[in-house]
């Protein structure tokens, strides 16, 4: 039996993907897995930019065209704008993407500074991360956090001391990339605790399975974390089916494969439950400053009135 059977009828909100390095296959899978909606936090692309316009040009595609691309497969497509942790390393740089920050965090679909946080613990990553602590503050905004791999205990401890330190609810923000070591303090200090599924390594599906029936689903959220390297777009419904496999409660997996990350981000004020329990309707006729998703030839889908027929 097939991971879809099991999930079959479930909604998914992946809260960490980052869908402009994924195809148009994967969002189709995605939706036939039952992912509704998902969030893409801004980071690096795996070398680092080298002037100011290059990141105008990506938060710039994250409200736009990546929003549009998820659309035309039937999913809400929301983002965290931030200057991530290893570019933050590049102070010069760092400086005018702080200046252009304002101008994309009050845009629509945006639900949080991020991803934010530590790479390799240095002072300049500390400065921009306090920096966009305050922004966050400022706007009212929730705060996603990419906690350090290397030193990861105590680079999550310090994270979360320094959004403290600078007057923010824990409520407000999610404390991302946890594993076994890290989630009781994430907890305990009242902040949300996001897991990521790495297949082959770190957080496999089976120990999240184990994580969730130790701590149950109280501010806990599972994500993918899919990126330009090996990831999975689907470790989301896949670990959901392998939790219900395990005879864990519906209720529980449906708080932290959906409705726990909505909470959270629903924060922003920029989308809600009930928005999301609107199908979207395709409509791959449909483009985007004159582009579309369509090859030469291909047929556009069309759901018109989706709600009824679904
Ligand atoms: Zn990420």
């Amino acid at each position: 039996m097939s991971f879809l059977d099991t999930v079959r009828g479930m909604k998914f909100f992946d809260m960490h993907v980052h869908m402009t390095s994924r195809t148009t296959d994967d969002y189709q899978a995605m939706a036939d897995a039952g992912i509704v909606a998902l969030i893409e936090p801004a980071f690096w692309l795996g070398q680092p930019r080298t002037g100011v316009d290059s990141f105008r040009d990506y938060f710039a595609s994250l409200v736009g065209w990546e929003r549009f691309r998820a659309s035309q497969f039937g999913i809400r497509h929301y983002c965290t704008i931030g200057l991530n942790s290893k570019e933050s390393n590049n102070e010069a740089l760092a400086e005018q993407v702080m200046e252009i920050l304002p101008l994309f965090i009050y845009k629509e679909g945006v639900v949080g500074v991020g991803e934010i946080g530590f790479d390799d613990q240095t002072p300049a990553e500390e400065k921009y991360y306090r920096a966009q602590l305050e922004l966050a503050k400022e706007a009212g905004l929730p705060v996603q956090i990419h906690t350090p791999h290397r030193d990861k205990k105590q680079g999550t401890s310090r994270s979360m001391d320094i959004a403290l330190e600078h007057g923010l609810d824990p409520g407000m923000v999610i404390v991302d990339h946890n594993n076994e070591e890290t989630v009781k303090e994430v907890l305990d200090r009242g902040f949300w605790a996001g897991f990521t599924i790495y297949p082959f390594t770190k957080m496999g599906n089976e120990r999240m399975v184990e994580v969730v029936k130790q701590y149950g689903p109280e501010r806990i959220m599972i994500n993918s974390a899919a990126d330009w390297g090996i990831s999975d777009p689907l470790a989301l419904p896949k670990t959901a089916a392998l939790m219900k496999e395990r005879g864990i409660a519906d209720e529980t997996i449906r708080l932290v494969t959906f409705q726990n990350a909505v909470t959270a981000f629903a924060q922003s004020g920029q989308l809600s439950i009930e928005e999301l329990e609107q199908p979207i309707d395709i409509d791959q006729s449909q483009r985007y400053n004159g582009s579309s998703v369509l090859r030469g030839g291909q047929a556009p889908r069309v759901d018109k009135s989706s709600t009824i027929i679904k």
